[in-house]
């Protein structure tokens, strides 16, 4: 009978284990959210198993692509509206307008938080965006502004024609509510990032971040992700953070040497290297507000060139299931270059901002091309 009873006891023990585990497992399944604007925030995090394997790092990427309207900038739009609720320049219930000049993700994630609350969006682009993303907007249901391509000095520029018809509304109309979103300069941006994203890969990390590396559009993300990993008091060790900038973009050689415009040398004269990318939503020839507020925790800039960003993808999705757009690509190539300078087994992580089928017709168009067993070395040549 003792030995039974020792059986019953272990069977009984286990049993109660596995009921835990279950629990523990239960526990993790997602809460009702009251409305889509609950879905943001909160993304897993992913180890990239190919690329840690072949550098002997832990590579992981933050999937913000997971966010409801497929991007980084979903946690942006709605802090940016309710920023403005806070200021009384929208009112949950009644009628308002929310205007951006946008051609990417922050004009999709405007639109759909916007239905989500009762508002509507007013979104400026330049006529020559791709049909899929107009088509997305307008099935959104925004209202779309289509402008010709100009330079940011000029008045009729999208991002000027945003605030215009911001300023237009408001002072036509007299009660009526609205705001200019302002991505670029509204701090409302990097600060969601500080109080997000940072802490949330603080958490899932716990704690231990040798690196971290993402690409700079407005420079939302790295500013308010970096500020938030540099002030971590709980931090194992320091966290090295890198900025991963396209071909033609100014901040590499903002961050390494001090000069915003990426220059060349010729004829003793010193001209703007006028390279264009393939690569969207990152990169830019001038310091933005929140880029500035954060730049001074950037530690190193990493360049990139749209050859193996193009290739990376495409190992990416071949190797790990991991369907990507251009900026994520970036940034996991500069994972790996940065890998040749740490300690093996230093832990990684990068910013996947949004999804492949983002890309279909521009960089997914090349990506698909590229042989399906690239080496990594090959990925990586310059
Ligand atoms: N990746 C993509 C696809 C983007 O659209 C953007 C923002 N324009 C970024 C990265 C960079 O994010 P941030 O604006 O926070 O610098």
């Amino acid at each position: 009978t003792a030995t039974i009873t020792a059986t019953s006891l272990i069977v009984a023990g286990y049993t109660t284990y596995q009921l835990s585990k279950q629990y523990q497992k239960d526990k993790e399944i997602p809460t009702i959210k009251d409305g889509v604007e609950e879905l943001i925030g909160n993304t897993p995090m992913v180890k990239i198993k190919s690329l840690s394997k072949a550098t002997g790092m832990e590579i992981y990427a933050k999937m913000e692509l997971c966010n409801p309207a497929g991007s980084a900038k979903d946690r942006v739009a709605l802090n940016i509206i309710k920023t403005a609720e806070s200021q009384g320049q929208l009112i949950r219930g009644q009628p308002g307008w929310v205007f951006e000049g946008t051609s990417g993700s922050t004009g999709i994630s405007i639109a759909m938080i916007c239905n989500s609350l009762g508002y509507r969006a007013h979104i400026s682009l330049p006529d020559d965006t791709s049909l899929e993303k107009l088509s997305l907007l307008e099935s959104l249901g925004a209202t779309v502004n289509k402008v010709k391509p100009a330079s940011i000095v000029d008045p009729d520029q999208y991002v000027n024609a945003a605030k215009k018809a911001c300023d237009t509304l408001l002072k036509d109309h007299s009660g009526a509510k609205g705001v200019f979103a302002d991505q670029f300069e509204n701090e409302a941006n990097w600060k969601v990032h500080y109080e997000t994203t940072g802490p949330e890969i603080w958490k899932q990390m716990d704690g231990h971040i040798d690196a971290f590396i993402a690409g700079c559009g407005t420079g939302g993300t790295i500013s308010g992700v970096s500020k938030y990993l540099k002030e971590a008091k709980n931090l194992h060790g320091k966290c090295h953070v890198v900025l991963a900038d396209p071909q033609g973009s100014g901040f590499f050689n903002r961050i390494n040497y001090g000069v915003m415009y990426d220059y060349v040398e010729k004829e003793g004269t010193r001209r703007r290297h006028q390279v264009d990318t393939i690569i969207e939503g990152i990169g830019l020839n001038r310091i933005t507000k929140n880029f500035h507020l954060g730049e001074s925790f950037i530690d190193e800039s990493i360049r990139v060139i749209d050859k193996q960003a193009i290739r990376m993808a495409k190992y990416l999705s071949v190797n790990d299931g991991l369907f990507v757009g251009s900026s994520t690509a970036i940034n996991a190539v500069a994972a790996v270059d940065l890998s040749r300078n740490l300690k093996p087994g230093s832990r990684i992580v990068i910013i996947a901002c949004d999804s492949g089928s983002r890309h279909l017709s521009k960089f997914w168009k090349e990506a698909r091309d590229v042989e399906r067993d690239i080496s990594l070395d090959k990925v990586m040549e310059a």
